[in-house]
């Protein structure tokens, strides 16, 4: 898939030493051109990393390692934006503007229409996003972004005073984070052989227990290295 770049003014260049943890969802609440039209516009005084239309195109307004204006939290209790008011700990712990950690997608959608719910090619492409924000996030600052539900998140998360509705009750956060799963799982092991023959059963069992093999390729033949590995732990066993 293609990210197109669009780069926005409205941004801190870098991150004050924050490491990006969190993706946090958003809806535009009008069209894709007209969010990115508004997004650039230095009047605005708002940005997002990412913006998806609902046909599956990606545009990228602020890069990774700068800091997007697209969901501030304040450190003034008073303020309706106060990190305080999170409903998400890890948000309330940090007095942090949460733009210096997190990483922004804007969704193409109106909130009256869709609830938050995203047509087939949008919620491919956003799933390809986010895979491609973890691989980026990897290479640039070393750090695996979880995938649950304490790390990306939606608008309302963070601000649920002033964003209530952002991205919307219908955001398939569940799905998303279900196919990345997917995406990264080992896939289950189906060897045939995966367990002892019944005559070996017992001694199998004996020599796990004992932390003499590993407990794993139970027909496989072993090397000469792990021959002498067995019999260095099974001297040691005996306390010699
Ligand atoms: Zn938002």
């Amino acid at each position: 898939m293609n990210i197109v770049r669009k780069p926005s003014p409205n941004i801190n260049t870098g991150r004050q030493g924050h490491t990006p943890d969190m993706i946090v969802c958003h809806i535009t609440d009008g069209g894709f051109e007209g969010a990115v039209s508004w997004l650039t516009n230095p009047e605005s005084r708002v940005s997002s990393h990412f913006v998806v239309a609902r046909d599956g195109r990606i545009t990228q307004l602020v890069e990774l390692t700068d800091t997007a204006w697209a969901n501030g939290t304040s450190g003034t209790k008073s303020n309706n934006q106060w990190h305080g008011h999170s409903t998400l700990q890890v948000v309330r712990e940090r007095n942090v503007n949460a733009n210096r950690y997190t990483i922004s997608i804007e969704h193409e959608g109106r909130h009256a229409e869709t609830a938050g719910a995203l047509a087939p090619a949008q919620l491919e492409a956003t799933i390809f996003l986010i895979g491609h924000i973890r691989s980026e996030v990897k290479r640039l600052f070393g750090l695996e972004i979880p995938m649950t539900r304490q790390h990306i998140v939606g608008h309302h998360e963070i601000t649920p005073r002033t964003r209530p509705n952002c991205p919307g009750r219908l955001f398939p956060f569940d799905e998303i984070i279900r196919r990345l799963s997917e995406n990264t799982a080992q896939p289950a092991p189906q060897n045939p052989s995966a367990s002892p023959s019944n005559f070996a059963r017992e001694a199998w069992e004996w020599a796990v227990q004992n932390n003499l093999i590993d407990g794993t390729n139970p027909r496989e033949p072993a090397t000469r290295e792990q021959l002498v590995t067995i019999l260095l732990r099974f001297n040691r066993m005996l306390g010699n």
